[in-house]
C-alpha cells in the first residue's frame, strides 16, 4: 500500500490575494491530484458516516466542490446556498457582515425541513462569517445542524469561537 496523502502538500499560499496583506489558500493544486481530493472526500466522510446525516448544504462556489461528491459518498442530498437572485424558486436570505459592507446568501424555503440532519461543509474556515450565515440559514428552517466541515481551517482568525458551540471539523488547521 502507498503511503497516505498528506493533504498539505496540495494546498499553495498565495501572497497579496485578492489583496495587498492576503495571505490565500489555493486549492486548485488538491482539485487537480486525484488521490489528493479523493482523500478529502474520503476522510470527511470517515468523520461523518455514523451521523445519520442526511442533508449536505455548501454556499457557492468552493463549497459545492466538496458538498457534492460528499453528499454522494453519504448517500445525502444536496443543498445549494447561493449568492442573492441566483436560485429559481421562494428563498430565505441571511445577511452577513464582509470587511467592507454585507452581503447575503440564500436558499430554497422548501429545501431544508424540520428535523432533517444537515451538515454544512465549506473549503476554507477564515473569519467564520460565511459559514455563521449558513448556520443561521440551516437553523431559520427548523433543520438540526449537525456539524460544520471544512477542508482547511484558518485558526488564526478566529472563525471556530464564532461558530461554536456548534460542532466544528477540519482536515487541516493553520
Ligand atoms: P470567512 O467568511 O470565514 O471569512 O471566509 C470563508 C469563505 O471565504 C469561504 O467560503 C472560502 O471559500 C473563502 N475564503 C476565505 N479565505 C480563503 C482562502 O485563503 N482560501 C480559499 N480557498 N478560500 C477562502
Amino acid at each position: 500500500a502507498s503511503a497516505p496523502v498528506d493533504l498539505r502538500n496540495w494546498i499553495r499560499d498565495i501572497p497579496d490575494f485578492p489583496k495587498p496583506g492576503i495571505q490565500f489558500k489555493d486549492i486548485t493544486p488538491l482539485l487537480g491530484h486525484a488521490e489528493a481530493f479523493r482523500t478529502s472526500i474520503d476522510l470527511l466522510e470517515a468523520e461523518f458516516r455514523h451521523k445519520g446525516i442526511e442533508v449536505i448544504a455548501a454556499a457557492e462556489a468552493r463549497g459545492f466542490i466538496f458538498g457534492a461528491p460528499l453528499a454522494m459518498k453519504m448517500n445525502a442530498g444536496f443543498v445549494p446556498i447561493r449568492k442573492p437572485g441566483k436560485l429559481p424558486y421562494a428563498t430565505i436570505a441571511q445577511e452577513y457582515a464582509l470587511e467592507y459592507g454585507n452581503d447575503r446568501l440564500e436558499v430554497h424555503s422548501d429545501a431544508l425541513a424540520p428535523g432533517r440532519r444537515v451538515l454544512l461543509i465549506d473549503d476554507v474556515l477564515a473569519t467564520g462569517g460565511t459559514m455563521c450565515a449558513c448556520r443561521d440559514l440551516v437553523r431559520s428552517t427548523g433543520a438540526d445542524l449537525v456539524a460544520c466541515a471544512f477542508v482547511i481551517e484558518l485558526s488564526f482568525l478566529g472563525g471556530r469561537s464564532k461558530l461554536e458551540p456548534c460542532e466544528i471539523f477540519s482536515l487541516v488547521t493553520y
